[in-house]
């Protein structure tokens, strides 16, 4: 994998266009288990990437992480902010020194979820955007150097998919769904959503670009 930042232009943008696209789908899960408030926060977060996408891929992978990170604890707010901004400023320190390719990227995505894991308390099985971040995560860490990197998106593409349904039949015990108890059950995790939305495209968008 040879992609340099400049690709991030084009996978911000993909971010926001998918959850503009299903903007109404995803403020109706937080709705059902939240407070509604979900989507709004991830729409605040992507468009002040949007505005700064054309900097941020001007700069070398780690600092552009860490950009990405610091904007997301900044302006997302909600749980949702400190665990996604976590998440990138993780991945950040982990890749440190090193040069990104296939492998350093499904490791340092490992350390960013362990991070969020250690912030948010919480683990897979919860009912939320865990659950599909531990097991993209787990996919990463088996299949990045034995497949070919096109099928490996799709791979990823795949486990986020189950990964996000998976919650619907889970007990939230994390978060304001857990609050529910048993009202949580038949309602997927907004976060495992929007989670799931985004990857899917960053990895269509990756797709294209190869
Ligand atoms: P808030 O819950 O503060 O209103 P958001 O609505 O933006 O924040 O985000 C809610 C999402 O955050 C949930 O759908 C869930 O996926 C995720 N979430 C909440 N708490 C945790 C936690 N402790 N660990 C991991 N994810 C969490
Ligand atoms: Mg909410």
């Amino acid at each position: 994998m040879n992609i340099t930042p400049v690709i991030l232009v084009r996978l911000i943008q993909a971010a926001n266009d998918i959850i503009e696209q299903n903007a109404d789908e995803v403020a109706e899960l937080d709705r059902a288990i939240g407070d509604g408030d979900h989507v709004i926060n991830i729409q605040r977060g992507l468009k002040v990437l949007v505005e700064q996408r054309e900097e941020i891929s001007q700069l070398e992978w780690i600092a552009a992480l860490n950009k990405i990170g610091m904007l997301c604890l900044s302006k997302i707010g909600g749980a949702s902010g400190s665990l996604l901004g976590t998440l990138f400023i993780a991945m950040a320190k982990n890749a440190k020194d090193k040069t990104l390719d296939v492998a350093v990227f499904a490791e340092a995505f490992k350390a960013g979820v362990e991070a969020m894991q250690l912030r948010g308390k919480s683990e897979a099985g919860e009912k939320t955007m865990l659950d599909v971040l531990i097991p993209v995560s787990e996919l990463l860490q088996q299949k990045s150097t034995q497949l070919a990197f096109d099928d490996l998106l799709v791979a990823v593409k795949e486990t986020a998919v189950l990964g996000m349904q998976s919650t619907e039949n889970m007990l939230a015990t994390k978060g304001r769904a857990s609050f529910l108890e048993e009202r949580s059950l038949g309602h997927i995790d907004a976060g495992a959503r929007s989670s799931q939305l985004i990857i899917c495209a960053i990895a269509d968008e990756l797709q294209k670009a190869e």
